[in-house]
């Protein structure tokens, strides 16, 4: 298949990465929507300026400038080899941004490097979710097995949850969430490929984690989700999501697609309602997904 020029220019520019092309002076011929969108430099203030004339300037972790010498792109244009590296972007309102950055470089028909490219992504979310890992590391509330939230964080965060109720009036809802036949798994397929199941299901909770609902292991092959703020409906959507992204995920072991479902109790704080009788009520509402078949999610 071969694509016309205009189909290249149009998959660029819709790109979710920054992407921008420099000649050998490291004068900025291209810049695309995306690194208008993560730097705040629009395309016209940038392109035909240099990318050291105090418009990037990208530093290291160490806040050393990177212009002179150790600019990853000079020395791709330099020696021809693609480089990576994370470092610190300036953006156009003054502050800092973290992105990894891919560079690599432009031949002429003759394989002369006529220039450079940088492929960049903004990590700053990535870089605050390490952080905060770390954090909860130091303070023992993350299960070693998921890193997701451990039993005595997800009970301390039940009970912020409460006091915000009460304060606020802010609903919150619980997934109760238990992997079917999982000791017939273990049984099978062995106790490592289990915990490797552990932690894809795990995963997949995560990715799909909004920054205020905690995801955590409850204990053994069990979870709890706290989501805040949600209606019965979208709890409802929201765990059947889940379920189902779980059904279709696997490890490939020993040649073999390992799969496994979930059973979900999902059910909304009420009123009169304290940390004990609301998972008591989603754990009952889990146990009646299994009575009914497993792979299935219970609302009450
Ligand atoms: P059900 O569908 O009714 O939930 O059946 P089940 O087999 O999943 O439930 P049961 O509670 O009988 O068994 C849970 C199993 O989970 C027992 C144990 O082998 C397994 N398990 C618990 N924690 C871990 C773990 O950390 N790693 C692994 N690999 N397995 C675990
Ligand atoms: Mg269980
Ligand atoms: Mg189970």
């Amino acid at each position: 298949m071969k694509l016309a020029d205009v189909s290249y220019k149009t998959i660029i520019e819709n790109l979710h990465d920054g992407l921008y092309f420099v000649d050998r002076n490291r004068v900025i011929t291209y810049w695309n929507k995306a690194a208008e969108q993560i730097s705040g430099f629009a395309a016209d203030e940038v392109v035909g300026r240099s990318c050291s004339d105090n418009i990037l300037t990208h530093v290291d972790g160490s806040g050393r400038s990177l212009c002179f010498g150790m600019c990853p792109l000079a020395q791709s244009i330099t020696d021809g080899k693609f480089r990576e590296a994370e470092v610190y972007m300036h953006h156009k309102d003054g502050h800092r941004i973290p992105v990894s950055v891919r560079v690599s470089v432009l031949r002429d028909k003759e394989g002369r490097i006529i220039g450079g490219i940088e492929l960049f992504t903004d990590i700053s979310n990535q870089k605050a979710n390490a952080l905060r890992l770390q954090e909860l590391e130091k303070l023992a509330l993350l299960d070693n097995l998921t890193q997701l939230a451990n039993r005595h964080y997800i009970e301390r965060e039940l009970l912020s949850r409460f006091e915000e109720k009460k304060r606020f009036q802010m609903p919150f809802g619980v997934l109760f969430m238990d992997i079917d036949q999982f000791k017939q798994f273990n049984d099978s397929y062995g106790h490592d490929a289990g915990d490797e199941v552990l932690r894809f299901v795990a995963k997949t909770f995560l990715a799909n984690s909004r920054p205020f609902d905690l995801y955590g292991r409850w204990g053994g092959e069990e979870f709890l989700a706290i989501i805040r703020n949600i209606s019965p409906q979208d709890l409802e959507q929201l765990g059947n999501r889940l379920r189902l992204l779980v059904e279709q995920s696997y490890i490939t072991y020993g040649g073999e697609r390992l799969q496994v479902t979930i059973s979900l109790g999902a059910t909304l704080v009420q009123d009169d309602d304290n940390v004990e009788s609301l998972l008591k009520r989603a754990d009952t509402l889990m146990y009646r997904s299994k009575a009914a078949g497993r792979n299935c999610l219970t609302m009450g």
